[in-house]
């Protein structure tokens, strides 16, 4: 099913920050309390990652903040909640990119960490690309995870409070540039629901669901993965904003491109001087930025209240 592209975009300013919470078609919300729940994750997350660029810290430090801050809530696709395979095991994909050095790291398919976007940067600081692996997936990645001494991950079930994601299409994101003028992203998911073991999306490939540079923009994406991989949909939107278009019209051609390879989703992209935009084709895409002028937080379209049995 197809909804028109919803943009947004306007100048916050630096330092800033912008998440996403995920881009979904079904289900999002299906009460006023999960809707609840979901704007004080997103609150939550972003007022962690302006403490952060709020006392001079890095864009890398912010997103890696924001995003943990997601993982450790159970509410998103991600992390706690993360979503089962088809044969109910669970696999998780982050990475993260320091838009100033050009560094990156990224885990897939891991079933160790508790927070895999801690992971993620835990690979970026082997020094990659130029010295060491930037990706590390399946029992590589839980190896690489315990030896480096990262928390495991606690299953849903032993939790106790029979943690599910309030959506299935909750993969958390976060771009941000910091008092420097430096860019960073980092996303993290448990990818689609009923997926096969083994299979990755777009969250931990530089250049599909993740990329910054600080030369162009700093981009982390949501949606059915296959098709932002194909489309190599942030090297897109870097290339796009190269040549001159707005963010949001970058982010609108990367996004067509999603579409005409069959899939839907959104992202949020961020510039040094702290111009941002969001756009999605979904029905839902909980987002959210903080400036020095305050916060915005938008769990979903504006032509949907969210009330019970509304279109999320
Ligand atoms: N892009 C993620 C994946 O395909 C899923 C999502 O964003 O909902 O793994």
């Amino acid at each position: 099913m197809t909804e028109d592209v919803l943009s947004e975009s306007g100048a916050l300013g630096v330092p800033a920050v912008v998440i996403h919470g995920g881009a979904g078609e079904f289900g999002r919300v299906s009460s006023p309390d999960q809707l609840a729940r979901l704007e004080e994750d997103l609150s939550d997350a972003l007022e962690t990652a302006w403490e952060v660029l709020g006392a001079g810290g890095s864009a890398i430090d912010c997103v890696i903040e924001a995003v943990a801050c997601m993982e450790a809530s159970g509410n998103f696709n991600c992390g706690r909640g993360a979503v089962a395979t088809s044969q109910g095991t669970v696999e998780t994909d982050a990475a993260v990119m320091d838009g100033m050095s050009g560094s990156f790291g990224a885990i897939c398919a891991a079933t160790w960490p508790e927070s895999p976007v801690r992971a993620a940067r835990a690979v970026l600081a082997l020094g990659g690309p130029a010295e060491g692996p930037i990706l590390l997936a399946g029992a590589g990645a839980d190896r690489f995870c315990e030896r480096a001494g990262l928390a495991p991950r606690v299953a849903a079930s032993l939790c106790g409070e029979g943690v599910a994601p309030i959506s299935r299409s909750g993969t958390v994101g976060a771009v941000a540039v910091d008092r420097e003028g430096h860019l960073a992203t980092a996303t993290s998911t448990g990818g689609r629901l009923g997926k096969l073991p083994g299979r990755v999306g777009d969250s931990p490939i530089a250049g599909a669901g993740t990329w910054a540079d600080d030369r162009s923009v700093a981009v982390s994406a949501t949606g059915e993965g296959e098709s932002f991989l194909v489309a190599g949909f942030a090297h897109r939107v870097d290339w796009r904003v190269t040549e001159g278009a707005s963010l949001a019209v970058a982010l609108g051609d990367a996004l067509g491109s999603v579409r005409s390879r069959g899939g839907h989703g959104g992202a949020i992209v961020l510039a040094r001087d702290g111009c941002f935009a969001v756009a999605f084709d979904t029905f839902a895409m909980a987002r959210g930025w903080r400036s020095k002028s305050g916060s915005t937080i938008r769990p979903l379209r504006p032509d949907n209240d969210g009330r019970p049995g509304a279109r999320v």
